[in-house]
């Protein structure tokens, strides 16, 4: 049976579903029609409070349990997610506007692989011993207490396990915080890790705009704070949690290049574009948005490019046909569209797209510039929609300095079939996670996260532990102190 677009209740606090309707009300748009699926409201005080002792209490007994323990209710809440898989895809649908042909394979599924991923580190989460000659000394690994995850709206059950099995494995309690555009994923997540033996209030889902956000970030009660969201938000957010020296991850935006060399597969390279720029509707914050395009070859990959886009299927999300949707929201809609103007009165030259769509629902037509220049605004900013900007270049040397030439770094690909320059190349770029011959795999074995105004710290992989733990060092000594007086 399908979820009821409709939560029970806005928030999933201390295991139960909560209401305080003195909250500002938030209505949850479906972004294929417009229409309001589903109102929540914002968290008060009262909410966060609740939020806040419940996490508290249940992190001190849940890191009083074993690993293996830990690890067995993350396990439990992977498979009940795989079970419904199909459910969650569809809600996800709804929160986002993402097309089932996308969600049933990349969001619940990608969530159950990291608390599965981090479910099974947990019974391996250790300190070392280390031999200081007769003495000895030792390190605990422990958990940081109590975390606050927050969301951006993209991916919604997925970034909320990226931030939640990891914190969860070691240890933490994790409040999360939803965008406001997309809070109903999220309070799936926490009914199932309370279903699959979590203690209550072991992971809280509060909803509520910057404000709710910030009044988490700023408790000093919390411990850590991962957001992932915008450069802007992530500068307040940090600046707030460097009050009381919280940990921090930052997941931020980007403005990251794909660079095309003339000897690559043309059909690899053309595919890794459109993975680049156009699944999610471009939603994606390590999106290849500045695809560089040796000259030999621009021709040729902007004819295939116009060709092969011809067959994206535009429409109803719900339909496993469609493979194209709309923007989150009329919003982003708008912003994307903006950009889309400034190309234009800059000089870009549109090759095809370049409108809004007629009819109910935020729909963008997939939309590719060319000749598009460093200094325009679509190659400086952040777009977050399906608009591709082809860049021309001429040598290997030029391509990595103006590939580089960005205060972003979250990502970069290279598709060239010389494996050396492949390695040379990605060698050079400045970006956190990057691609050879390929575009925007994220799995979860492998570090996720950016460079210089992208990020900092890491998500996924096992180097995610570091950032949930820290080490406590103990040194033993095994014979008298010699003290000095
Ligand atoms: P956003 O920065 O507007 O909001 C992100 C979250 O922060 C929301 O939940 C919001 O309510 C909250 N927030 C806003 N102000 C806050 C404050 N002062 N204190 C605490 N929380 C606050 O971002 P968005 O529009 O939801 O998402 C799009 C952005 O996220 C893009 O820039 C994109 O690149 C980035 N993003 C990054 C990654 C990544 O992993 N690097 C993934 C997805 C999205």
């Amino acid at each position: 049976m399908a979820y009821d677009t409709q939560p029970v209740a806005s928030h999933f606090v201390d295991g139960a579903y909560i209401e305080d309707t003195d909250g500002e009300l938030i209505e949850v748009v479906y972004p294929a029609t417009g229409k309001v699926i589903a109102r929540v409201h914002a968290a008060t005080p009262a909410v966060i409070e609740k939020a806040m002792e419940s996490g508290l209490r249940a992190q001190r007994e849940w890191a009083s349990w074993k690993g293996v323990e830990r690890g067995r209710v993350l396990l439990r809440a992977a498979q009940i997610m795989r079970e419904r898989n199909r459910d969650l895809s569809v809600l996800e649908t709804w929160d986002t506007g993402k097309p089932l042909s996308e969600t049933l394979y990349v969001d619940a599924t990608s969530a159950a692989d990291a608390l599965e991923y981090f479910g099974g580190l947990a019974g391996s989460l250790t300190g070392e011993h280390v031999q200081l000659g007769n003495d000895w000394g030792y390190t605990v690994r422990e958990p940081l207490g109590l975390c606050v995850g927050i969301g951006a709206w993209n991916y919604p059950t997925q970034i909320s396990c990226w931030k939640g099995a990891p914190a969860l494995a070691c240890g933490n309690a994790m409040i999360f915080k939803p965008s406001e555009t997309t809070p109903l994923c999220a309070l799936k997540v926490a009914e199932i890790l309370h279903e699959a033996g979590a203690p209550a209030g072991l992971y809280n889902v509060v909803q509520g705009m910057g404000a709710v956000g910030a009044a988490l970030v700023s408790d000093p009660r919390v411990a850590k704070v991962s957001l992932t969201g915008s450069v802007a938000t992530g500068r307040k957010v940090y600046a707030a949690a460097a009050a009381d020296m919280k940990h921090v991850t930052m997941e931020l935006g980007g403005k990251s290049p794909l660079i095309i060399f003339d000897d690559a597969d043309i059909e690899n390279a053309v595919g890794g574009a459109i993975l680049a720029n156009f699944y999610s509707t471009g939603q994606v914050c390590s999106n290849g948005t500045r695809v560089f395009v040796q000259k030999a070859i621009k021709q040729t990959f902007l004819d295939r490019l116009a060709a092969r886009l011809q067959g994206a299927q535009i429409g109803d999300p719900m339909d496993e046909a469609t493979t194209l949707g709309p923007m989150v929201s009329q919003r982003q809609r708008e912003i994307v569209l903006g950009y889309i103007e400034k190309g234009l009165s800059e000089g870009a030259r549109l090759v095809c797209g370049g409108q809004a769509l007629e009819g109910e629902g935020f729909y963008i037509a997939p939309t590719v510039f060319a000749d598009v220049t460093d200094d325009m605004t679509i190659a400086r900013e952040e777009i977050f929609g399906p608009v591709l900007s082809v860049l021309d270049f001429d040598t290997e040397e030029e391509v990595i300095a103006r590939a580089n030439a960005t205060e972003m770094g979250l990502s970069a690909g290279v598709f060239t079939r010389d494996i050396s320059r492949a390695h040379r190349v990605i060698a050079q770029v400045r970006a956190g996670s990057c691609f050879i011959n390929s575009y925007n795999d994220a799995p979860v074995e492998l570090p996720f996260g950016g460079t210089k105004m992208s990020g900092v710290g890491r998500e996924n992989s096992k180097t995610a532990i570091e950032h949930y733990s820290q080490l406590k060092s103990v040194y033993v000594r095994m014979g008298d102190v010699e003290a000095p007086f």
